[in-house]
């Protein structure tokens, strides 16, 4: 279908670009997927700058409460050192808190959850309640022994050898059921996370224009007829 044939709300317009917060009423609202090291962070940063959206982090908002102390940082230190997912009704509380504050109205990027099924549903669920369903999920793709190698040089505190080892079994767990959930929805795009962070990016909002010329309708639908096709091979 013709871009200029989707419906206002779902076209990409050159004001989804301009806009600032408080601008147009059309937003991006997108999730980030990808195991620890795959670059989410950088691109998260640089969409949400683009599209003049806030950039949500679960795994910042948990660090910073491991270094203030707070009651859920404490909670959730012991977790973060061992590279295990924190609660998914920890996590679902924040960030269904979060997501209706003042500046996400336009939009946000999300990054680093959902991490699981469970709080996949929960996203949804909240989105729906506040009107404002997702627009895309990106799962970004590298190999387990690049990853390796790109933890290991950060050094992060939470990133010894041993930890990082976890969240990497952790992440692949938990990775496919989340791929299928967005996957189902026609909301899945599949990116390639090897290469230059700046064309990673192009390649990235080039994706996403091409996502959302398409009315979810008629991506679910396609994702239908995909699906079944595999199924009945
Ligand atoms: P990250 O910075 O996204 O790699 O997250 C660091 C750590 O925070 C993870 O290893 C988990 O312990 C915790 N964390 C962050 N996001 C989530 C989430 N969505 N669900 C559960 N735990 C999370």
């Amino acid at each position: 279908m013709p871009c200029s044939a989707a419906s206002p709300e779902l076209r990409w317009t050159r004001e989804t670009e301009r806009r600032g917060p408080g601008g147009a009423d059309r937003a991006l609202r997108i999730v980030l997927l990808g195991p620890p090291g795959a670059g989410k962070g950088t691109q998260a940063v640089r969409l949400a700058a683009r599209f003049g959206v806030p950039h949500i982090a679960t795994g910042d908002i948990f660090r910073s409460n491991v270094d203030q102390g707070t009651p859920l940082g404490r909670v959730a230190k012991r977790y973060l050192d061992s590279g295990e997912l924190v609660p998914d009704d920890i996590v679902i509380d924040i960030v269904s808190e979060r997501l209706a504050d003042p500046d996400c109205r336009h939009g946000f990027v999300l990054d680093g959850f959902p991490r699981s099924a469970p709080q996949a549903s929960a996203l949804s669920r909240r989105l729906d309640e506040l009107g404002t369903p997702l627009d895309a999920a990106i799962s970004l793709e590298v190999q387990e022994e690049e990853l390796f190698q790109r933890l290991a040089a950060r050094a992060r505190a939470d990133d010894t050898e041993q930890t990082i080892r976890n969240r990497l079994r952790v992440f692949a767990a938990s990775n496919h059921p989340l791929l299928r959930y967005y996957e189902q929805r026609g909301l899945l795009a599949r990116i390639d996370g090897v290469g230059d962070p700046d064309d990673l990016t192009e390649l990235v909002v080039a994706r996403l224009k091409d996502l959302m010329a398409h009315p979810i309708t008629e991506r679910r639908r396609s994702a239908e007829v995909a699906l079944a096709s595999m199924v009945g091979r």
